[in-house]
C-alpha cells in the first residue's frame, strides 16, 4: 500500500509542499571525494587510468577503449529482428519530433543600418553517455543521438560501460543502436572515468587519439553525475539526472489497473525510483492499492519494485479537487506526469512544472520511454521547475551577430556614452566617440 498524505481541505504553500512531498534523496556530494581522484587520474594519464578504474569497477579490461567499427555492424546483424524493428520505429518517431525542434536564424532590424541576428550554431563535439550498469539502455542511445544529429553536431562519441560477458565491449544492443543511427565512434568506458576521459581526451592503447568533447549529455548513476558536476565548466553538461519519477494526477474516472501498472513501470527502474499518485478519490486510491498488491506480485522485478513503492520517495497524496491536485503536482515538478482525469487535455494545459506530460488513458510513460517520439532524458528531483529535457536546443548555441553601419552607430552614440559614464567606464564611451573624431 502506498503511504498516504491527506491534504484534503488544506493544501499548503508550494514551498511547504516541496519540503513535505515524497522525494528520493541522492547525495551526489557524498561521493565527490570518491570521484575526484578518478577524474584527476584520468586528467593525468588518460586511457591508462581509465582502464585501471574500468578493471576495478566493471571487472573487465578491454584491449582498447575505442570499439572497432566492425563490431557495430556485427552487433546489428545479430540483433533480434523484433528489437531491430522497434529501434527503427523509435528512431523514426524521435527524428520526426526532433527535426521540428530545429531553430531558424533570426535577424532583427533594430534601426535602419543596425541589425542583430541570432545565429544557431551546433556544439562542435559531444560525448553521449549511455548507462550500462544495472540495466542496458539502447533507447538512451536514440534519445541522445537523435537530437544531437538533428542539431547538426558534426562529431559525436557514445560512451558506455564495457560488459565482461561481451568480451569488454558495451552491450550489443547499444552497439546495434549506434549502427542504426550511423554513429561510428563508440568508447567502451563507463562511470566517472568515462566522463573524465570524454572531457580530457587521451591516447588509446593502439595510439589512436580520443579527442576531448565540448559537451557531455546523458543519464547515469551517482558516480557519473558527480563527475559531470566536477567537470562542468571545462565541458558543458545537460541537467543532472537522478532516479526516475512518475506522478499521476487522477480522479475517480481513472482506471486503477492502468494507474497501478504505470506506477509499477517506473518503480521497476530502481529501488530509489519514485511513484506518486495524487488523487481526488479515496475509492481510486484504495483500488490502486489493491491492484498494486496483485500486479507487483506478478511482475518480474518484484523485490526492486516493492522497495521503490514502499520507500519514502513514493506515496499517495489525497486532495479535495483537481485544482488542488494541480498545485501539488506543480510543486512536485515530476520528471514524468500523467493526467488521468475528466478533460485530461484541459487539465494538462494548466500544468506549469513537469519534465513531460502524458495526457489521458492511452499515453503511459512507457510509451514516452521508447516510442512516443518525445525525449526520455528528462529533469528529475524537482529540476523541472527550471529545466527541460534533452532536445535539439541542448546541442545548439545562439550567437548574437551585431552589424551596425556608421550612421546607425552615430545615431545612438550619445546614449552609449551616457550609460558608459553612468557606470564609470568612460573608455567604453570613448571607443564610440573615437570613431567620430571625438577624444579617444
Ligand atoms: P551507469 O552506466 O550509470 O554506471 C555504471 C558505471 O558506474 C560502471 O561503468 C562503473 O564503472 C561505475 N561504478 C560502479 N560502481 C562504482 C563505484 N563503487 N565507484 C565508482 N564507480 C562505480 O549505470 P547504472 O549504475 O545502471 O545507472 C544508470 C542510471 O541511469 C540509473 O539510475 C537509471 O535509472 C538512470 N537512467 C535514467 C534515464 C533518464 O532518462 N533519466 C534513462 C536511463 C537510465
Amino acid at each position: 500500500m502506498l503511504r498516504r498524505t491527506d491534504l484534503r481541505g488544506r493544501v499548503p504553500s508550494a514551498a511547504e509542499l516541496r519540503a513535505t512531498l515524497p522525494r528520493a534523496e541522492v547525495d551526489v556530494d557524498a561521493v565527490l571525494h570518491q570521484v575526484r581522484p578518478v577524474v584527476e587520474a584520468v586528467r593525468a594519464t588518460g586511457v591508462t587510468a581509465a582502464l585501471e578504474y574500468t578493471e576495478r569497477f566493471d571487472g573487465v579490461r578491454p584491449a582498447a577503449i575505442r570499439v572497432p567499427v566492425a563490431k557495430l555492424g556485427e552487433s546489428l546483424a545479430a540483433l533480434d529482428p523484433a528489437v531491430r524493428d522497434a529501434l527503427e520505429e523509435s528512431i523514426r518517431r524521435a527524428t520526426l519530433v526532433h527535426a521540428d525542434q530545429r531553430r531558424v536564424d533570426k535577424t532583427t532590424q533594430v534601426v535602419p543600418g543596425g541589425t542583430v541576428t541570432e545565429r544557431w550554431v551546433p556544439v562542435g563535439r559531444v560525448g553521449l553517455y549511455v548507462p550500462g550498469g544495472l540495466a542496458v539502455y539502447p533507447s538512451s542511445v536514440i534519445m541522445n543521438v537523435v537530437p544531437a544529429q538533428q542539431a547538426g553536431v558534426e562529431s559525436l562519441v557514445v560512451c558506455s560501460p564495457p560488459q565482461a560477458e561481451f568480451g569488454g565491449l558495451p552491450h550489443p544492443a547499444i552497439l546495434a543502436a549506434c549502427e542504426l543511427l550511423g554513429v561510428t565512434e563508440v568508447w567502451a568506458v563507463g562511470g566517472a572515468q568515462a566522463i573524465a576521459l570524454a572531457a580530457y581526451g587521451g591516447t588509446d592503447t593502439d595510439g589512436a587519439e580520443l579527442t576531448p568533447v565540448d559537451l557531455i549529455t546523458g543519464p547515469g548513476n551517482v558516480y557519473v553525475t558527480a563527475a559531470k558536476r566536477l567537470l562542468r565548466g571545462l565541458v558543458g553538461i545537460d541537467s543532472e539526472a537522478g532516479p526516475t519519477e512518475i506522478a499521476v494526477l487522477a480522479d475517480e474516472t481513472a482506471d486503477p489497473v492502468h494507474v497501478a501498472a504505470d506506477l509499477i513501470s517506473q518503480a521497476e527502474h530502481d529501488t530509489l525510483a519514485a511513484s506518486v499518485l495524487v488523487t481526488t478519490s479515496v475509492a481510486l486510491a484504495e483500488a490502486v492499492d489493491a491492484e498494486l498488491g496483485r500486479q507487483v506480485a506478478a511482475t518480474k522485478h518484484t523485490e526492486r519494485i516493492r522497495i521503490a513503492l514502499g520507500g519514502p520517495q513514493s506515496g499517495c497524496v489525497l486532495v479535495s479537487t483537481v485544482d488542488d491536485g494541480l498545485r501539488v503536482v506543480d510543486a512536485y515538478a515530476a520528471e514524468h506526469l500523467e493526467i488521468q482525469t475528466v478533460d485530461a487535455a484541459a487539465v494538462a494545459a494548466r500544468v506549469r512544472n513537469a519534465g513531460a506530460i502524458f495526457v489521458g488513458a492511452y499515453a503511459p510513460v512507457s510509451l514516452g520511454d521508447y516510442c512516443a517520439g518525445s525525449n526520455h532524458v528528462l529533469p528529475t528531483g524537482g529540476c523541472a521547475r527550471h529545466s527541460s529535457g534533452l532536445s535539439v536546443q541542448t546541442f545548439l548555441r545562439g550567437i548574437h551577430v551585431i552589424d551596425y553601419s556608421e550612421a546607425a552607430l552615430r545615431e545612438v552614440a550619445a546614449q552609449v556614452v551616457a550609460l558608459a559614464d553612468a557606470e564609470d567606464l568612460p573608455a567604453h564611451g570613448q571607443a564610440v566617440t573615437a570613431r567620430f573624431g571625438g577624444a579617444s
